[in-house]
């Protein structure tokens, strides 16, 4: 199940347009600008041509998160402005009702999860320097726990204003830079089981974030382990979706910026021991790796998804990158 974020320039059902171009299973978007708060309300017809276009590719059919009924196709991220652990009640209130938004385009255009950033608590009790690395002690700090309790109440809110909606809100792992909660698998599944209603509450599992963030993955034996540590604290079966991108920061730098698959600090062991992992092969596998220029006259999404399907196949054992 692998896939890529695609644009939406020029109208929503160009992205899926441009999946079905490129072979892919699955695809991820914005379903508006993402660095605005104005939001214009979905145009009927391009709704319509997004649902017939689902419909012609066959990935219109599972809802409620995709359980049980075959893989997600199509997944949405959120706005990049939203930020559920403001500290300003303006500000989290504006985050809350930009979340609903999200979450009420997804439902009316059938995507079943919403990929969300957890948050900033932007506290200054424990200020960090750039150059520190996280602490994945599993200990969140008071500010932390404060901006922690902000997501749950901002989620229940929404939940509770949205009753019956099917769209599962994805809390992705982060780097932890500046006071960005996320980092620590700790503080994910602190979210989950906090909220009111955790069945609409998932996870979508970044493998360059979680290496900045200082998770070890890059032999197949270490990356299995933070798999392991990951379901134990979070639960496999609510990963939805992972964001395959490798890694130009080193393990805990704390960087996020993305490589190709391979060309980055993860390594191809990472990649392996997650896509010949049990469990996940019906997660959809997201590269937002950057898309300029080609490789030998191949488009980048495509030769990262060829990398990606050699290591189906490749055997495990020696745990070398
Ligand atoms: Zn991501
Ligand atoms: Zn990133």
């Amino acid at each position: 199940m692998y896939g890529s974020h695609l644009s939406i320039a020029g109208g929503m059902v160009n992205a899926l347009d441009e999946a079905a171009r490129l072979g892919m299973d699955c695809v991820q978007v914005f379903t508006k600008n993402q660095r605005q708060w104005a939001v214009k309300p979905l145009d009927a017809v391009e709704r319509e041509a997004w649902l017939a276009k689902l419909k012609e590719l066959g990935w219109d059919t599972p809802r409620n998160g995709g359980r049980g009924r075959g893989p997600v196709r199509v997944i949405s991220h959120n706005s990049y402005l939203i930020n559920m652990a403001s500290p300003d009640p303006d500000a989290w209130k504006k985050s809350v009702d930009l979340q609903r938004v999200e979450i009420e385009r997804c439902e009316e255009l059938h995507i079943p999860l919403c990929v969300a950033h957890p948050g900033a608590h932007l506290g200054k009790v424990f200020p960090r320097k750039p150059g520190e690395p996280n602490v994945l002690d599993g200990k969140p700090n008071k500010d932390e726990i404060a901006g922690l309790k902000r997501i749950v109440k901002a989620l229940d809110a929404i939940h509770k204003s949205l009753p019956g909606y099917q769209t599962i809100t994805c809390l992705e792992t982060t780097v932890g830079s500046g006071t960005n909660l996320g980092y620590d698998f700790q503080h994910l599944g602190y979210i989950r089981e906090h909220v009111r209603e955790p069945e609409r509450v998932g996870f979508c599992f970044d493998t360059c974030h979680v290496t900045a963030a200082g998770y070890d993955m890059t032999t197949s034996r270490m990356a299995n382990a933070v798999l392991r540590e990951f379901a134990s604290i979070c639960g496999s079966k609510h990963l939805k979706v992972f964001h395959f991108n490798d890694s130009i920061g080193q393990v805990g730098s704390r960087k996020d910026r993305h490589a190709h698959i391979g060309d980055g600090q993860c390594g191809l062991s990472c990649f392996q021991a997650i896509i010949q992992r049990k469990g996940y092969e019906s997660v959809p596998k997201i590269l937002e790796t950057p898309k300029e220029g080609h490789s030998d006259g191949l488009e980048w999404d495509i030769v990262n998804i060829r990398r990606l399907q050699r290591l189906e196949r490749r055997t495990v054992g020696r745990d070398s990158r």
